[in-house]
Order: C-alpha cells, then structure tokens, then sequence
C-alpha cells in the first residue's frame, strides 16, 4: 500500500483502486496533533462509523468496502473504501449552538449565512437544525464557513441542494437515535464525494465522536459549556495552561487521558448497546 496522506488523526493508504482509511490513536485539538495518545481511540472510532454507516444505508450510499481486509497491523482501526471524487465542502449539521458555530454567531448572528434569532446561548437548542457548510482548508489553515450560494458556485445548485438535503438528513437519523440513547447530537461534519457515475456517496468517517458533538441530555444546561463526549474534556483541561493553541501541543496527563478514553468508550457503547472490547 503507498501512503497518500497523513492527517491529523488518520493515514490514507492506496491499495490498487481501493483506499484504506486508517485510524490512529492520535488525539489533535484547535488543529495540532498532541504528543499522548488514546489508547483504543482509533479502533472505537472506527467501529463506531463502521455501525453508522451501516444505520444510513437507506439515506445515503456509503464507501465502505470491507472493514476485514485490511492489513492486520491495522486490524479494528482501518476501512476498505472506494475512492471517491471529494466534494470540496465540509458537510457540517448544527442542532445546538456550541464550537465555532457559536462563535460566528456572536460575531454575526448568523451562521454559514443562516440567521438565527436573538438571545441564544452557548448550548442553546436552534428553532430547527441547519446546514452551515465550511471549506475544506489545507494542512495548516483552519476551515472557513461558506454560504449556501458559496457552495452552489463550487459543486453547481442541484450538487448543493442534493448534499444539504442528506446532510440534514443523516443528522436527523443520528439525533434520533441518539435521542433513544439519552444523548443530544448538538452538531456533525460529513464529507460526500462522487463516484464514477456520479452518483454522492458519503464518505469519511461518520457520527463519530470526532466529527459529531456528543452531550448527555440529562446534563444539558445552555449558557455554558456543555458536558461533552469528546475532546471538548481535553480543550477544557487546555484552557487552563499557558499555551497559545499552537504546535507544540502539550503533553496530556495520565488522568485526562484516561478520562477521555472512558468517554470515547461510553458514547460507542450507548449508541451501539455493544460492550467495547478491545483488540487483542
Ligand atoms: P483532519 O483532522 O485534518 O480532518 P484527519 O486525521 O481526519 O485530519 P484527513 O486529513 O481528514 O485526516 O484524512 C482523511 C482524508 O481522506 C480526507 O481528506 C478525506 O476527504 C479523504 N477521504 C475520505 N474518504 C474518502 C474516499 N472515499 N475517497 C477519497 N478520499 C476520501
Ligand atoms: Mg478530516
């Protein structure tokens, strides 16, 4: 297999025409990469996109070829996967207000060009979800939120139309079944791409506690900070540091990575009612 890309968090491999998306235990937050790792964290989100794909498939085709064949050094970390012409966009679902999604409010009021009305909060439920799509910048610069007309000048109207409509939609399958869990899905990215055909495709990761905002509901408290099921545990242990949120990242002490894997294990296991076994 040839490397084709190291990101953040996965490695993208090239097997013939196939990808393997591998995931690492690598944990990066505000965009750097910190020098501890989560043990497992790879492999929980995995098998926890590999689960929700497979609750799509009735919404929206996916790129899943084989989550097995793969080599065994990354066995329980790594997807098969068609490769696809990616859509330029980040598909991002907000139904809370939180993350960068709350900062462009404050300063604009709206998000993505979606207003919204006055006197939200951090964690405020919004009066329905919307679509508020970002670029997809290189290694190095942060992604930058776009119009829905941005997005129509890029992918053409009907792409634009066709990736918001599923982009809604695969939120709105994710709340709910999260909803049965007990947990909020406050917001989620998703990537598209197109295959030979033509047809959209989702790709990526999905629904995992990396590209999703996880809160218990009965811990849902708006005008704060939320309880949160991802690294948002980590961005808060950060805050109280002096550090710049610039490379390098600092090292993670035993307790707050223990902490974070425990969260990453809870969210898999409620969503899927499966218990997390490690691989051997
Ligand atoms: P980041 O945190 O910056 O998103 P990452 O560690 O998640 O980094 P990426 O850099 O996002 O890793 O690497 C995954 C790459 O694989 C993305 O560029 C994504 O668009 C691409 N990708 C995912 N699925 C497919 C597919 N089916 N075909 C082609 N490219 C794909
Ligand atoms: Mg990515």
């Amino acid at each position: 297999m040839k490397l084709l890309h190291s990101g953040k968090v996965r490695d993208v491999y090239l097997d013939g025409d196939d990808l393997v998306l591998v995931a690492s235990d690598r944990l990066s937050i505000y965009d750097v990469v910190l020098p501890t790792a989560v043990p497992d964290k790879g492999a929980l989100l995995t098998q926890l996109s590999l689960w929700w794909f497979e609750q799509l498939t009735d919404l929206v085709p996916h790129h899943v070829i084989s989550a097995t064949d793969v080599p065994a050094e990354f066995a329980g970390r790594a997807v098969r996967c068609r490769r696809l012409e990616m859509l330029p966009v980040e598909c991002i679902a907000r139904g809370y207000l939180a993350g960068l999604g709350l900062r462009e409010y404050q300063a604009h009021g709206s998000v993505s060009g979606v207003e919204l009305p006055p006197g939200l909060v951090e964690g405020s439920k919004l009066p329905s979800p919307i679509f508020t799509p970002t670029t997809k910048a290189p290694v190095g610069e942060h992604d930058e939120f776009m119009s829905f007309g941005e997005v129509e000048a890029l992918i053409g109207a009907g792409r634009a139309a066709q990736v918001r409509d599923l982009t809604l939609a695969v939120y709105a399958r994710g709340a709910e079944k999260a909803a049965a869990q007990g947990l909020l899905l406050a917001d989620t990215k998703l990537e598209f791409g197109l295959d030979p055909s033509g047809t959209v495709v989702l790709a990526d990761e999905v629904l995992t506690s990396d590209s999703s905002r996880y809160w218990p509901a009965d811990r849902w408290a708006p005008g704060g900070p939320q309880f949160s099921f991802d690294k948002q545990f980590v961005r808060d242990w950060s805050a109280g540091l002096d550090w710049d949120r610039t490379p390098p990242g600092p090292e993670v002490p035993a307790e707050v990575v223990e902490a974070t894997r425990a969260r990453y294990i809870e969210v898999y296991e409620r969503l899927t009612a499966q218990e997390w076994r490690s691989s051997p």
